[in-house]
C-alpha cells in the first residue's frame, strides 16, 4: 500500500489547524493562571498512539518542512534533517519498554529537550491540563483538591466535537486501515516510507507496534471518556498479518 495525502486530505488538515486554534485560545487563556504549564515534558515520556488522521497530517507537514528546508538550505542539508527524523520513527519501532496504550520509558520521537513539532503536535498534547486532568509526574500547581482547574462545559464539548468530526471525515471514503488509531511512529511512518520498507520494518519489529485500536479511542481514556469520545471498543485488534502489512495496515 502506497499511503498517500490528497488535496481533500490536505483541506482535513487546514480544518485541524482551526481546532488546534481553539485549543491555542484556551492553553493561552490557562498559562495565565496558577495552572500553567511549566513546560516540563515531563508528559512526553510517552509513546503515543494516534488517530491516522493526525500521523497523516504530521508526515504532511514534516514534509512541508523538508521541501522547505530544500529551498532554503539545499539538498544535503534537507535530506539528513529528513533521514534523521525517519530513523528516529524507526528507532522508536524497536522501544522494548513500550506498552501498548503509551507507557515506555523513552521520550517521545520529537522531544529533543521541547517539542520538535510544537506548530502541528497532535491534539491529545494540548489537552493536557487544558481540557482534561493532568498526571502525578506534571509539576503544574495544584487546587485544593489536588488537581487543576481545567476548562469543561459547552464550548468544550464543540471543540472535542469539531475534531472528533474532522477524524471521520478525512477516514470518510478510505479503507479501514485509514480509521484507526496506531502507534504514532508506525503511522507517521506508513506516509513516509516506500511500501518495501514498511514490509521489511514489519518483518523486524514486535507485534505490539502492528495493532491498532478502532474508532476514536485515544491514549488518555479519562479524555475520550469524559468528552464521549470513546465508540466502545478498548480491546485493540490486529489490522492484518504483520507480513502482510503492505497490504492490511
Ligand atoms: S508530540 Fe510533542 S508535545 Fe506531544 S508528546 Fe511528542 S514531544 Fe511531547
Amino acid at each position: 500500500m502506497n499511503r498517500t495525502v490528497s488535496g481533500k486530505d490536505i483541506y482535513t488538515f487546514a480544518k485541524f489547524d482551526m481546532v488546534y486554534n481553539q485549543l491555542r485560545m484556551l492553553e493561552s487563556q490557562q498559562n495565565e493562571t496558577k495552572y500553567k504549564c511549566h513546560g516540563s515534558g515531563n508528559c512526553c515520556t510517552i509513546g503515543l498512539t494516534l488517530h491516522m488522521s493526525e500521523c497523516a497530517n504530521i508526515a504532511f507537514k514534516l514534509r512541508q518542512q523538508y521541501y522547505l528546508y530544500l529551498e532554503d538550505k539545499g539538498n544535503d542539508y534537507a535530506s539528513s534533517w529528513m533521514d534523521e527524523i525517519v530513523d528516529s520513527l524507526i528507532d522508536a519501532m524497536y522501544d522494548e519498554t513500550w506498552e501498548p496504550g503509551g507507557a515506555t520509558e523513552r521520550k517521545c520521537v520529537f522531544f529533543k529537550g521541547g517539542c520538535t513539532i510544537y506548530g502541528f503536535r497532535p491534539m491529545i498534547c494540548r489537552t493536557v491540563g487544558t481540557i482534561s486532568t493532568i498526571d502525578d509526574f506534571c509539576p503544574r500547581q495544584r487546587n485544593e483538591h489536588g488537581g487543576i482547574d481545567y476548562f469543561t462545559g459547552p464550548a468544550v464539548e464543540r471543540i472535542v466535537k469539531g475534531f472528533q468530526d474532522l477524524m471521520k471525515e478525512y477516514a470518510e471514503g478510505k479503507d479501514a486501515g485509514y480509521d484507526v488509531v496506531v502507534y504514532m511512529p508506525l503511522g507517521i511512518l506508513s506516509f513516509l516510507l516506500p511500501p518495501e520498507k514498511m514490509v521489511e520494518l514489519s518483518e523486524t519489529t514486535d507485534s505490539k507496534f502492528w495493532r491498532a485500536a478502532e474508532g476514536w479511542q485515544n491514549y488518555k481514556m479519562h479524555f475520550t471518556q469524559e468528552h464521549g469520545y470513546f465508540r466502545g471498543n478498548s480491546t485493540p485488534v490486529t489490522i492484518g498479518e504483520r507480513k502482510n502489512s503492505e497490504k492490511d495496515f
